[in-house]
Formats: C-alpha cells, sequence, structure tokens
C-alpha cells in the first residue's frame, strides 16, 4: 500500500528495523551515511536498495531537510554502489517513489538501483 509521504517519520518502518539491525539485510556496501542492500523482490536482475542512515520519509523531506553532509554522502553512495557493481559501462536506472501517486511503499527515503538487462522505456503507459 502507498504511503502519505508527508507524514512524520515512523521509527518502526521497516528500514528503520533494517538500520537498527532487527530484520536481516543482504548488504551491498555500507558508510557512515548510506546502507546499500539487496531488493527482496527484486524487478531487475541487479535490483539494489539505497537508503540514508538519517530518518527521512521522502526524497522531499530529504531534499527539504537533511544537511549538506547527508545530501553530499548519499549522493556519493549511491554512485558508489552502482560503479562498484560494474554498472557504469551497460548503464543502470535510479528510481525514487514519493507518496501515493509515486507508489512509495516504505516510509523511509531509499533510491532502487536496477540493471542487468537493457531496461526499456522508463514508463509503462496508462
Ligand atoms: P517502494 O515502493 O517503497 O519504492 O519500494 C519498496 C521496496 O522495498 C520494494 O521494492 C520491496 O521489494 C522492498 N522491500 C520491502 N520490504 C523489504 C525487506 O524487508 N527487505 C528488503 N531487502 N527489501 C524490502
Amino acid at each position: 500500500m502507498a504511503i502519505d509521504a508527508t507524514q512524520p517519520y515512523d521509527d518502526d518502518n521497516i528500514f528503520a528495523k533494517i538500520l537498527r539491525g532487527e530484520i536481516p539485510n543482504k548488504t551491498v556496501y555500507e558508510d557512515e551515511h548510506v546502507l546499500a542492500f539487496y531488493d527482496i523482490n527484486p524487478q531487475a536482475p541487479q535490483h539494489i536498495l539505497v537508503i540514508p542512515k538519517g530518518k527521512y520519509v521522502s526524497w522531499d523531506d530529504f531534499s527539504a531537510r537533511a544537511s549538506e553532509s547527508d545530501i553530499a554522502g548519499f549522493v556519493r553512495g549511491v554512485g558508489h554502489v552502482a560503479r562498484e557493481a560494474g554498472m557504469v559501462e551497460p548503464g543502470y536506472r535510479l528510481l525514487a517513489n514519493i507518496g501515493q501517486d509515486g507508489h512509495q511503499e516504505v516510509p523511509h527515503l531509499h533510491v532502487h538501483i536496477f540493471a542487468g538487462k537493457p531496461l526499456g522505456p522508463m514508463l509503462a503507459k496508462g
């Protein structure tokens, strides 16, 4: 179910539990700013989620409230993960879903990285 991205941060969301180590994940990369792990329900041969360690509901919340250091750390973290996974030469796709119409399901900012095959046009029509 899609969330309302204008709501306050919920400490019980699934990615908060992953960050606290309460739920296992297959970690790809971690540093002081980000955690990257494989999506549990991959939509491409390679499907990695990158999340900031700070408490941000969505891209909107993050872009409005995060410090310059958190923003730089997150953007560099996403790029680092894709480079280390060998995705730059074949190419990859970044996606952030925000709120109801964006069909965001987990209320902690995450960027999806998709790769591993030609991904086709960006959006299904309709
Ligand atoms: P959203 O629709 O919010 O952009 O995407 C949420 C993503 O989180 C989905 O692709 C879903 O498969 C993934 N996801 C949900 N719960 C878990 C989990 O417990 N572990 C992992 N690794 N991914 C999850």
